[in-house]
């Protein structure tokens, strides 16, 4: 269930277009969630849409991923093996601030008489735009153009290009373009989603480096002893004469240049931004890096940076755009509303993972601080479906990333008397950072989607490098992590029963045998075993490379294999349910009927204790475990199962709508699948947890595309199978979008009468559509006219 009246779309300010996201207008009241809305990122490097004269702000936030600082976590009360350092994504200092004055007046937009403005983030070419048409105190009429971009190209890059020109007059000019170190402090005790501040200072100045109109800054982090160089340079062309300072102090540098302005003669500069960072490198030889990459870019020159976003772009539409057609008589949102929230997700997913290499993806990826910066399971169970079907390097990428933190997740099993591996809840540097540890690093089924997850990488690519590779010593670690936590009971018939763990839904905590946990570790077991015997029969050598690396003993996939095949999976004969987990049909029901809607979420109302002790769900996690392992349970199950947990589900985290509404479109729940679904797609851009301002909600924007995918197109891929059982796309519409698979790439188009799939790429595929087997040959592309079976149960 969902609180329709809390989760109502506030009304949305953004005109429809397909391909660009606009703000029209100046909205201070939209001042937090617009910096959000307009992020730019290219994964490594993360600016929120702050206005380029540096003010007002919300959160004037620049982040740098895997970018941390690290902090003592001081408990009221100890134990043993709580987590004990915290980390914390740091605000690194500001490179974006263009301060304009003209006639000496600052240009401040919330005081400012606009006769025009217009933002627009474009997708795409990867750029932000804005134009605006000032009007001085003193009648002096002033365009001021802005174009902003982190590449996509060069992942130590951004730059803005900014113009102005006094049209009627002459006017003195002023532009300070400003790098400054100002670790904001975003404090919010009272919502423990929002990032802690800092006591101390955190970047100690380290060197500096300046010449002409460039400025160089070196730091390091006070505790993680993290490097920093961020630099700054610039190109003035202008047939306006002018003149330029520089000044520098220990937090703070700037280029001041001075122009004498003529009427209608534009005064353009390009400012040229750099960042690096590094665990061991000195601040001395980042800044060297900072250099290097300040020289390349001025040499390229802007439009080649425009160029090569268009390029990057280019390439990342074909592989993933989701094309939707709507009937416009039919609908109350068209075409391009439909089309603009579609691609506002999928962009911020490749801004955010596009040049994540050797790190992941924060929660709100790289639009704001909350979260801390942290990874979670967002990225593999939300994130990783998308990127596997469009972007199998990145999904690569992101996997490679989970297996250099294994040691990490090895010493953290040792230290909480387990063998193999226990990944961290949430992390930057490969640490536990959970200091609560009901809803933290009670979640061992974290191990078990990075292995899902895994799996589905390697059904869909054929990479077996991979896993025989990383692969297998995660799945040997994290087998052996599941054969020591869970044991054989006596009281459930000798079944193998796993113990005080947090499932996904983080208002039950700490209990023994949730059902997804449960699933989800049998299928790391299986898999593990599964694999590991393949590898000792047919790649000795490997095999024996484990040997030596992680001491296996193949005798061990027998362990693995029992457990799996004895695993416990909680089932209630007399509701013929699953219940969540071993004590969840005990417990009392909220009183949903009488909890007025402002006391959720609940999260930030009641005291756990009082949630815990209720029936009551934070995010889908039955329902979860009946999409990702949807083969093992009947339609008799999915829909007793659905029908019993779906009004006990508040929705109180963003990552639940869109499971819901995959399995509600399974289940021929239309009405309810299609609200869900809007939810989902909409979760940003309306607004919808209230929240937006903290930053984007990155594993519902995954959602976005599984509830496409996987909702509408009933996609689905059980042992690699890809198999397709479509809806009608919002009543008579249509869905097209590409994917990729095995190396090769076909096209989905999905009417309400057909369904045509195309190999666009690629020499011959079988995929199945409802019950019947088609083969894709790149003669022809096959259509299947039966497209529509389902209807409203
Ligand atoms: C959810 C988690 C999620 C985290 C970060 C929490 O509110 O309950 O499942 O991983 O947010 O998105």
């Amino acid at each position: 269930m969902l609180h329709r009246e809390r989760l109502k779309p506030p009304k949305y300010v953004y005109p429809p277009d397909e391909w660009k996201f606009i703000e029209k207008d100046f909205y201070p009241r939209f001042l937090a969630q617009s910096e959000t809305m307009f992020s730019l990122s290219n994964g490594y490097i993360g600016m929120r849409g702050n206005f380029d004269e540096g003010n007002p702000t919300f959160e004037n936030g620049t982040f740098i991923n895997g970018f941390y600082e690290s902090w003592p976590i001081v408990y009221g009360e100890e134990a043993y093996g709580f987590a004990q350092t915290g980390q914390t994504i740091v605000s690194v200092p500001d490179t974006k601030i263009i301060r304009l004055y003209v006639d000496d007046e600052p240009f401040y937009l919330p005081t400012a008489d606009l006769l025009s403005f217009e933002r627009v983030l474009d997708m795409k070419n990867g750029i932000l735009d804005r134009e605006i048409l000032w009007e001085t105190p003193a009648g002096k009429r002033v365009s001021i153009k802005s174009r902003r971009l982190v590449s996509l190209e060069h992942r130590h890059l951004a730059a803005i290009f900014y113009e102005v020109t006094v049209l009627n007059g002459k006017a003195p000019v002023v532009l300070s373009s400003k790098l400054v170190n100002q670790q904001d402090r975003v404090n919010d005790k009272r919502d423990p989603r929002r990032a802690r501040g800092f006591v101390d200072r955190v970047l100690l100045p380290k060197d500096n480096y300046e010449e002409n109109q460039r400025i160089i800054f070196g730091y390091q982090t006070n505790h993680s002893r993290m490097t920093l160089a961020c630099g700054m340079d610039h190109v003035v062309e202008t047939e306006c004469s002018y003149s330029f300072r520089r000044e520098t102090s220990a937090d703070s540098g700037k280029v001041v240049f001075s122009i004498e302005a003529q009427p209608g003669l534009p005064i353009q500069l390009t400012k040229y931004i750099t960042y690096h960072s590094s665990r061991s490198a000195s601040p001395k030889e980042l800044c060297g890096r900072a250099e290097r990459t300040l020289d390349r870019a001025k040499e390229q020159g802007f439009s080649a940076l425009l160029a090569g976003q268009r390029r990057c772009l280019d390439g990342f539409w074909k592989r993933s755009d989701v094309q939707v057609f709507v009937d416009p008589s039919r609908r109350r949102r068209t075409r391009e509303e439909w089309q603009q929230a579609v691609r506002f997700n999928l962009f911020h997913i490749f801004q955010a993972a596009g040049r994540a290499e050797g790190v992941g993806i924060p929660a709100k990826g790289l639009t704001g601080q909350a979260y801390e910066g942290h990874y979670f399971w967002d990225i593999e169970i939300y994130l990783l479906p998308f990127l596997i079907y469009t972007s199998p390097r990145i999904a690569r990428n992101l996997l490679r990333f989970r297996y250099s933190m294994l040691e990490k997740a090895k010493e953290r099993a040792r230290e909480l008397n387990h063998r193999g591996a226990l990944f961290p809840w949430r992390t930057i540097n490969g640490e536990e950072a959970s200091a609560y540890y009901a809803a933290g690093t009670a979640q061992y089924h974290i191990n078990a989607d990075i292995i899902y997850a895994m799996r589905k990488y390697v059904e869909a690519t054929e990479d077996l490098e991979f896993l025989y590779d990383e692969g297998a010593e995660m799945l040997v670690e994290t087998a052996r992590l599941w054969a020591d936590l869970g044991f054989y009971s006596e009281r459930k018939g000798g079944k193998f029963c796993i113990h005080g763990v947090t499932g996904p839904d983080e208002y039950n905590t700490v209990v023994n045998n949730n059902t997804f946990t449960n699933l989800m570790a049998r299928e790391n077991l299986w898999y593990a075993a599964a694999t590991l015997k393949e590898i000792h029969r047919d790649h000795p050598d490997r095999f024996a490379e484990l040997v030596d690396k992680a001491g296996l003993d193949i005798s061990e996939t027998e362990e693995w294999q029992k457990a799996a095949d004895n695993m416990y999976l909680p089932f209630d004969a007399k509701s013929s349910i699953h219940p969540q987990d071993d004590s969840f049909q005990d417990k009392e029901m909220w009183d949903f009927d009488n909890i007025p809607l402002d006391k959720y979420p609940l999260l930030l109302h009641y005291h756990p204790l009082v949630i815990y002790r209720h029936k009551v769900i934070k995010q889908a996690d039955l329902v979860l475990a009946m999409f990702l392992l949807g083969d093992e349970f009947s339609m008799e199950e999915k829909k007793r199962n659905f029908d019993y947990y779906d009004p006990l589900t508040t929705g109180d985290s963003s990552l639940s709508v869109g499971i819901q509404s995959i399995v509600a479109f399974e289940l021929g729940y239309l009405e309810k699948a299609n609200e869900y679904a809007r939810y989902a797609v909409l979760m940003d851009l309306a607004d919808i947890g209230g929240n937006v301002s903290d930053g984007v909600h990155m594993a519902a924007m995954g959602a976005t595309w599984m509830v496409l995918a996987y909702g509408f197109a009933g996609m689905r891929d059980y042992d690699g199978q890809l198999s397709f059982n479509p809806v009608q796309f919002e009543g008579q519409g249509r869905i097209r979008f590409p994917l990729t698979v095995r190396g090769q790439r076909i096209e989905v188009d999905l009417k309400s009468d057909c369904a045509t799939y195309t190999l666009l790429q690629g020499d011959g595929l079988v995929i199945r559509h409802i019950n019947e087997e088609v083969r894709l040959s790149p003669d022809a592309p096959s259509v299947m006219c039966q497209a529509v079976t389902r209807g409203d149960a």
